[in-house]
């Protein structure tokens, strides 16, 4: 077995037909030497590879088709040779699960992150002439107008992959060093989320009690990258049995649900469709993120005339809820007259249960693998008390770290 760690790793692999190289490349830039793995490859082919990188003392290491499989596993996130094109980078990150691309130049070339699971994890550094290729690509085929530099920019592409589509929502930034871009990945072909599987015990129950609700308002709030959409998505398949009329308005639709009237909105058009979808006679609405006044008082006026009405609110914790609607000119009276649920919540990293938390391909040798909800219902007066408590109750039964706890909660006071 090759031994991995404490090396830099540039894997190199090359077709038989040498128009078509595939080329490997994962330096972690934390070592000064460099092992440098290559298969059906010729030494020239391997050399001329490297030439424009920066790699520090190399060792060339000649691997079996095997082998070669292995220690990319092992490494994890080897990007293919074919991600030098946008399309197969794209196709990767769907592939390994990242639900966002960052694509950042440094001084020494693009690097690539991919988010996953949250948190972001280096994936590789192209040289300065492929990442200008690759985000000239990423923008022409995202319909960025590549004229225009000098301005942010957004574009969405659609890829189909393994017999079905994938989005990706593209915006760009001028930065110092070039232009960086980050990529969405809204991967319909994901499973559809299910309360059950989300979040972990007692919480469950009290969330499927909110749903039976016909009227008032539910709140689910959290910072960014809370899984607040998940929980709506899985509390809209929860109602989704035909006897409801359920519409559902959404920035963008990340997922077509059966059975659910979904429209698209962009933040200006949120309240006027708000306007029209009460008109549609509908029991349940779906109103997403509440970012503004006016969408506010459309959603407090339908949970007052018979609708139940579920939204998103971008505070962390449940105080500031009140807060947020008084900025809009709800008093907390009001708000507390509709208001049926709060809903806070986190997302942390579950255990891989392949290898326990050990590090395995599988997690990507992170010992992550998915993720698993904490809520914390009406400022933690329920049964599971604060969001900390059910956190700390999932490290109990080994469903997650300490360590991720802090992550996500910072330390406990
Ligand atoms: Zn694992």
């Amino acid at each position: 077995m090759i031994e991995t760690s404490s090396f830099d790793w540039a894997l190199i692999a090359a077709q038989s037909n040498a128009s078509h190289r595939r080329y490997l490349l994962r330096v972690n830039q934390t070592h000064d030497r460099c092992r440098v793995l290559y298969d059906k490859a010729s030494i020239s082919q391997v050399r001329h590879h490297l030439a424009n990188e920066s790699l520090g003392e190399i060792e060339l290491i000649e691997a079996s088709a095997r082998e070669f499989a292995e220690v990319q596993a092992r490494l994890g996130l080897g990007v293919p040779a074919e991600a030098l094109q946008a399309e197969a980078l794209l196709e990767h990150a769907v592939a390994i699960g990242a639900s966002d691309i960052h694509l950042d130049f440094q001084v020494n070339g693009l690097d690539v992150h991919y988010r996953i699971d949250g948190v972001l994890s280096s994936v590789a550094t192209f040289s300065v002439d492929v990442g200008h290729r690759l985000i000239e690509q990423i923008k022409v085929q995202s319909r960025i107008d590549i004229a225009k530099v000098g301005v942010p920019q957004d574009g969405k592409l659609r890829l189909q992959l393994w017999g079905s589509y994938v989005e990706f929502r593209v915006s760009t930034l001028p930065a110092a060093l070039g232009e960086s871009a980050v990529i969405r990945v809204l991967d319909s072909a994901k499973v559809e989320p299910v309360l059950g599987h989300l979040f972990h015990g007692g919480v469950v129950t009290q969330f499927e009690r909110c749903l039976q609700m016909t009227d008032g308002l539910i709140v689910v709030a959290g910072p960014t990258g809370a899984g607040k959409s998940t929980t709506l998505h899985a509390m809209l398949s929860e109602l989704n049995n035909g006897e409801r009329c359920l519409i559902s308005i959404e920035d963008p639709i990340e997922r077509v649900v059966a059975g659910v009237r979904q429209t698209e909105v962009t933040i200006d058009s949120q309240p006027l469709w708000l306007r029209s979808a009460l008109r549609q006679d509908p029991d349940v609405i779906v109103v997403g993120e509440i970012r503004d006044q006016t969408t506010a008082e459309l959603a407090l006026r339908a949970s007052r005339s018979g609708h139940l009405v579920l939204c998103t609110l971008h505070v962390g914790h449940y105080p500031q809820i009140f807060g947020r609607f008084a900025e809009w000119g709800i008093s907390r009276s009001i708000l507390e007259d509709v208001l049926r649920a709060v809903i806070v919540q986190r997302l942390l990293r579950r255990n891989c249960e392949s290898c326990l938390g050990e590090g395995c391909p599988r997690c990507r040798q992170t010992g992550y693998f998915g993720r698993v909800g904490i809520a914390e219902l009406d400022g933690g007066r329920d049964d599971n008390g604060s969001l900390r408590d059910h956190a700390m109750n999932l490290v109990a039964l080994g469903l997650t770290r300490e360590s991720e706890v802090q992550r996500v909660l910072g330390h406990a006071a």
